[in-house]
């Protein structure tokens, strides 16, 4: 029987929203078996909590920069790298009380609260693991982007992004995502723009807490003022978002996805279609 899992100790976390620029405090905490994932706003009146797995979807949770989860008026902000962390590190149950409507940006990668959740160590529980298995294929369109999961033994991801910004151009990467694979290939892989969005961004007053260090801004070259960890780093954090917009779902998913230059909003839609089936 595969387990559930949850972190042991207590572990903090802070840095500034990449969108609002505001820093923000997060507190991670062990939570019982089949508790889910939890998000609580400790500076709001009355502690609002937001649990992942009761939680109503649509494909207004995704905008073109982020993931945001909301009940009425409470909402968090930028989701998606702590959740690809929390899915690719298997932690099914778990509080995070955050002090902030926006989770820290930090490097842009999911690679600090990967290795913060490890120091908090990870710990089996006595409940079984429930997982999602994709039995026939599901998919979704807008535009020329694409989602689809067909069934499959285990979790694998394909994606296709095309730029044009040469420096970013076309890529496409297939991977059998295991929890080594995750921490090593697609966890280090940075948010990034191309240049002229940025400024734009940034004039529509996003991207506040955005800068070369955190986000790869794209140039013509390369990015700007940075250097890239993988040749191919865009498609492995296209790789990551997604991975952690899945995982909205509330469980394990067992599937190919194959995705063409899906995003935020899309990844949304199969959430919704996915979460109808459970
Ligand atoms: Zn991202």
């Amino acid at each position: 029987m595969i387990k559930q899992k949850t972190i042991k100790d207590p572990v903090v976390i802070e840095g500034i929203g990449l969108q609002t620029g505001s820093k923000t405090k997060l507190n991670f905490k062990g939570a019982p078996a089949n508790s889910g994932i939890n998000f609580i706003r400790v500076d709001l009146p009355n502690k609002p909590l937001l649990n992942i797995q009761s939680l109503s979807f649509d494909k207004s949770m995704g905008n073109s920069r982020r993931t945001t989860l909301s009940v009425g008026p409470v909402q968090v902000q930028t989701i998606e790298h702590l959740l690809a962390a929390l899915s690719g590190l298997g932690i099914n149950n778990i509080i995070v009380e955050t002090d902030g409507v926006e989770l820290p940006g930090l490097d842009g990668s999911a690679k600090e609260y990967v290795t913060t959740l490890e120091k908090a160590g990870i710990v089996e529980q006595d409940a079984p693991l429930r997982t999602i298995t994709v039995e026939k294929e599901i998919w979704c369109s807008d535009k020329d982007s694409f989602l689809a999961i067909f069934p499959y033994n285990g979790l694998r991801v394909s994606y296709f992004l095309s730029y044009p910004t040469p420096s970013i151009g076309e890529q496409f990467l297939s991977l059998e995502i295991s929890e080594e694979v995750f921490k090593r290939d697609i966890a280090p892989a940075r948010t990034f723009c191309v240049v002229g969005e940025a400024l734009v961004l940034l004039a529509l007053g996003f991207g506040k807490g955005s800068c070369s260090k955190n986000t790869l801004i794209m140039g013509k070259r390369g990015p700007v003022g940075n250097n890239l960890r993988f040749p191919d780093e865009p498609v492995r954090h296209k790789i990551l978002d997604l991975l952690g917009d899945l995982y909205l779902v509330g469980m394990p998913l067992i599937g190919h996805v194959i995705a063409v230059k899906s995003g935020h909003k899309l990844n949304m839609e199969m959430v919704k279609k996915l979460k109808e089936k459970i």
